[in-house]
């Protein structure tokens, strides 16, 4: 039992709190990681938020985490004590009929199937002060020791600067994904992108490498706009400089609407307005956002049936386990920039700053 510190969110809510837990060993089939460094998406505040209503507490969060192999549990094959992992969220078993399909990177024994918030033999690794804590996403990486299935841990190179490819765990492959993957971005094509996160300027990095030619940034912070500009945003515009409902703005400003539109926010309204942006036969919109938990939407349905796509996607649709060994490599030759996804660095004590930080939208 390794003891080390770790950011427990005890109920929902409340802002995380920094205690020492106790990791046991890896069982059979499972991983434990020395995790040196981990980003924050917004889907870490949407726990605390209650948006995953499968998620139990008390959990440590954090998904988007690199680090050094520790220890392994009996049969694990793929990696050794030393190797540097990046976990990747959505596990890939190789055998079910989702992991057998080229085009899909859900497998169906993942924690969205089963329970989230304990590991696949249905118990936890982690105790603090005499209470079971429950996992996240098989990952939790505001812990400085977890244990993760086999399955679910990426080996990259050994050159791999952790504290800067902990970002290839979630923001960058869902955004630059959802671009390549989900919407199959076409060259010469015109994209709409709302939301400016981590995530959204990953989008505008996929659209931008696919060769759109347009590509409009939407958000009702303008700090954000510098970046989305350096990446490759044509335009960029605030929602609260217009009396009009956006939609009609973007349509306006391309015509018919965009080719490809992408919610990368996680509200509702904005999930229809990003619908209603994108061109009435041929558009293709994606909802990278996580939807509010328990919240229906209400369309006219005449927006899909003129010919519209609207799609989903988890993590950009890659099979990670596969996939982001490559995306270090094709890092390392600096093939794409992950440092304007990196604005501060922060201890691990300090993880609550992180949050306001995120939710100020710094
Ligand atoms: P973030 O908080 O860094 O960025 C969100 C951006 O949206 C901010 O810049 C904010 O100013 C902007 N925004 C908020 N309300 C707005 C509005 N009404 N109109 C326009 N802009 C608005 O978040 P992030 O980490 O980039 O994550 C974005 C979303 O993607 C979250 O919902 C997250 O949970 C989700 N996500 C989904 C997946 C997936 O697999 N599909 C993976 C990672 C993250
Ligand atoms: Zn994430
Ligand atoms: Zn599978």
């Amino acid at each position: 039992v390794i003891k080390c510190r770790a950011a427990v969110a005890w109920a929902l809510g409340k802002p995380l709190s920094l205690e020492e837990v106790e990791v046991a060993p890896p069982k059979a089939g499972e991983v434990r990681i020395k995790i040196v460094a981990t980003g924050i998406c917004h889907t870490d505040e949407h726990i605390l938020e209650g948006l995953f209503p499968n998620v139990e507490f008390p959990v440590i969060p954090g998904h988007e985490g690199a680090g050094i192999v520790e220890s392994i549990g009996e049969g694990v094959t793929s990696v050794k004590p030393g190797d540097k992992v990046i976990p990747i969220c959505l596990p890939h078993c190789g055998e079910c009929s989702f992991c057998l399909n080229p085009e899909s990177n859900y497998c169906l024994k993942c924690h969205l199937s089963e329970s989230q918030s304990v590991l696949p033999d249905k118990t936890t690794r982690f105790t603090c002060k005499g209470k079971q804590i429950h996992h996240f996403l098989w990952v939790s990486s505001f812990a400085e020791y977890t244990v993760i299935p086999e399955n679910a841990v990426a080996k990259i190179d050994a050159a791999a600067p952790l504290d800067k490819v902990c970002v290839l765990g979630c923001a960058f492959p869902t955004g630059y994904g959802a671009a390549i993957n989900t919407a199959k971005v076409k060259a010469g094509s015109s994209c709409a992108v709302f939301g400016l996160g981590g995530v959204g300027l990953s989008v505008i990095m996929g659209c931008k490498a696919a060769g759109a030619a347009r590509i409009i940034a939407i958000d009702i912070n303008k700090d954000k706009f510098a970046k989305a500009r350096e990446l490759g945003a044509t335009d960029c515009i605030s929602p609260h400089d217009f009396k009009k409902p956006i939609q009609e703005v973007i349509t306006e400003m391309t015509g018919h609407g965009v080719d490809y539109s992408f919610e990368v926010i996680g509200l509702a309204e904005t999930m229809v307005a990003s619908l209603a942006s994108c061109n009435m036969n041929t558009g293709v919109c994606v909802m990278v956002g996580v939807p509010p938990a328990g919240k229906e939407i209400s369309i006219d349905p005449m927006l899909v049936f003129s010919g519209r796509t609207w799609k989903g996607t988890l993590l950009g649709g890659w099979k990670n386990r596969d996939f982001l060994s490559k995306l270090v490599s094709s890092y390392l030759e600096k093939k794409f920039n992950l440092d304007v996804l990196i604005t501060h660095r922060l201890p691990i004590a300090k993880v609550n700053e992180g949050f306001e930080l995120l939710c100020a939208g710094k």
